[in-house]
């Protein structure tokens, strides 16, 4: 292989224009020929626009193309938009794959939760280990985020070096983990980056973001001074905030407990970990009845208004085990997710019916983001220097605007690059070469279908407009056998003036065949093309809505 023919190029299929489903990849080695670096394998959760969908994943067709030179892929951190495609697409991928312990147990333990869910063979990563992935080198690098064991990536390559940051922010004193190593990160900086790929989802934000500890010592005062219960609801895996909880809980005199299959797994695994080392034990949902209520902070998931967290289910107050009374004051310990709007706001106002207190972060700074603002972005700007910025971890208004504020940071190339977009680093100046297949792949059930299946589509229309089942038998002379038989479903039974949805459709079909004239009869698929069209158009001017029409016709 001639050297002067390598190329280094980055190229996302996924995270760059949503944030979630973060798939990053790297290229060395001359065109057709390169060894290919992965950096992460996350999900995308599914919007109203998908019904029957929770689950996106990241279409990895491209990597499944060149496996054989895929030299590993490496886990920033244990968000689900950074691993959570790893259960469903590692298998298809085979390659090497490495995350921290905090990551690799969480995978495990949830992987192991999942019946049938293959064997991942994690090697674990701790910060300061330099992977060798020839032709890449990749350090692990510390980085304050809402989540333990963050990891930026310094990905080390004969024609530069990449730092590709995951998730990160700035924090002094973050409550549990190290703080974000802004010393090596200028050591690296020192030794020269040639690109960074840099988080961008909150660069639309003036400023720094508070200290997770600044959190904690508000959340003390919050549990110290509540009359009754307290209820703590965040994001499972943000382990600093329980700790933080634990510590007032500690402080205050009162016992933890811990409700929801998902904080317990994260609980578990952070122990393990150390994160939990001097905390007293949590008690479980079963120990909710016979502790005093004064004495107790419950700990829950549920922050999103999730239908089947614990959380909505004790707004509802069908929680089996915990039953909040008049007086107790739960705490949302989190940001509502653009989208869950609706569903936070009917977790609360079902609380706040039962006389529960709820406390927000509209009135008091108890969430904090684990990304950071553009005070933070500058000060990473100025550590790392690099040539080239690629703004990465945004929908296309971040990416846009991140763009804008590394070029007024001095960076000399900025590349605003979408997903699928092949970057080219170096040699010479960088640009966007070509373009690799991408796209959105739908957990549909227990099968992976493309978000642009004809399939999904039709589920929007039957959603938003029923359907209708019509059968009849025609003789070979073209004449009715029998009557039709029509089936509908997700319509109304009546129209506007009271006549039944049957008899609208049952003229629609006779008054058809009858137009049709015995030669067209004789042509079942005609036939069967004109009662869809009529019964369509009879359905829209009674209805105001066209359903879906099947229609089959056999010949007797
Ligand atoms: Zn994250
Ligand atoms: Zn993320």
């Amino acid at each position: 292989m001639a050297s002067g023919d390598n190329e280094l190029v980055f190229c996302a299929l996924g995270g760059l224009g949503e944030i979630g489903m973060n798939a990053a990849l790297y290229g060395f080695g001359p065109p057709n020929k390169r060894k290919w670096l992965m950096v992460d394998c996350g999900v995308s959760f599914a919007g109203p626009d998908l019904p029957g969908i929770d689950l996106v994943f990241p279409d990895v067709s491209f990597v499944e193309r060149v496996k054989k030179d895929l030299v590993g892929l490496v886990i920033t951190h244990a968000h689900e938009d950074h691993i959570g495609a790893v259960t469903e697409l590692w298998p298809k991928l085979g390659c090497r794959i490495f995350a921290t312990r905090f990551a690799a147990n969480l995978l495990e333990i949830k992987r192991s939760a999942e019946p049938g869910a293959p064997k991942i063979p994690v090697e674990i990563m701790a910060f300061g280990d330099r992977l060798n992935l020839e032709p890449f080198e990749v350090e692990v690098i510390p980085m304050a985020h809402s989540i333990p064991e963050s990891s930026s990536l310094a990905i080390r390559t004969p024609l530069g070096t990449v730092l590709h940051t995951g998730d990160w922010k700035i924090d002094e004193t973050p409550v549990i983990g190290l703080p974000t190593d802004q010393k090596r990160l200028t050591e690296i900086g020192d030794e020269g980056v040639l690109a960074l790929v840099c988080d961008s989802t909150n660069i639309l934000r003036e400023g720094q973001s508070p200290s997770e500890a600044e959190v904690a010592i508000n959340l003390r005062t919050l549990i110290g001074n509540a009359p009754g219960r307290v209820l703590v609801t965040t994001f499972a895996s943000n382990i600093a905030r329980i700790r933080a909880v634990a510590d007032a809980a500690e402080a205050t005199g009162r016992s933890v407990i811990v409700v929801g299959r998902a904080m317990d797994r994260a609980i578990e695994v952070a122990r393990d970990c150390g994160y939990f080392d001097g905390v007293a034990p949590f008690f479980s949902a079963n120990s909710y009845a016979y502790l005093p209520r004064e004495k107790t902070v419950v700990v829950a998931t549920g922050s999103q208004g999730e239908l089947r967290a614990a959380l909505a289910r004790m707004a509802q107050d069908e929680h089996p085990e915990v039953k909040l009374v008049p007086g107790d004051r739960v705490i949302f310990s989190s940001r509502t997710i653009p989208g869950n709007e609706r569903e936070v706001g009917r977790v609360i106002n079902g609380l706040v019916r039962q006389g529960v207190e709820v406390v927000t972060d509209r009135t008091e700074m108890i969430h904090v983001s684990g990304h950071p603002r553009r005070a933070e972005v500058a000060q990473l700007y100025g550590w790392v220097r690099p040539k080239i910025a690629v703004p990465a971890h945004g929908e296309p208004l971040h990416l846009f605007e991140h763009g804008k504020f590394a070029r007024l940071m001095g960076i000399d190339h900025v590349i605003t690059a979408a997903d699928g977009d092949v970057v080219l680093l170096a040699p010479g100046a960088p640009s966007i070469v070509d373009e690799a297949p991408h796209g959105r792949l739908c957990k549909d059930g227990n099968l992976l279908v493309s978000a642009n299946d004809p399939s999904l589509a039709a589920r929007n229309r039957l959603a938003f407009a029923g359907i209708v089942s019509i059968a009849f038998a025609l003789t070979s002379r073209g004449d009715l056998a029998g009557d039709p038989d029509v089936v509908f479903s997700g319509m109304p039974t009546h129209t506007r003036d009271g006549k039944a949805m049957d008899a609208v459709i049952d003229a629609a079909i006779f008054a058809t065949l009858d137009n049709l004239g015995r030669g067209k009869r004789r042509d079942p698929d005609a036939a069967a093309t004109a009662v869809e069209r009529s019964v369509r158009g009879a359905i829209g001017a009674a209805w105001g809505k066209k359903p879906t029409v099947h229609v089959l016709v056999v010949e007797v």
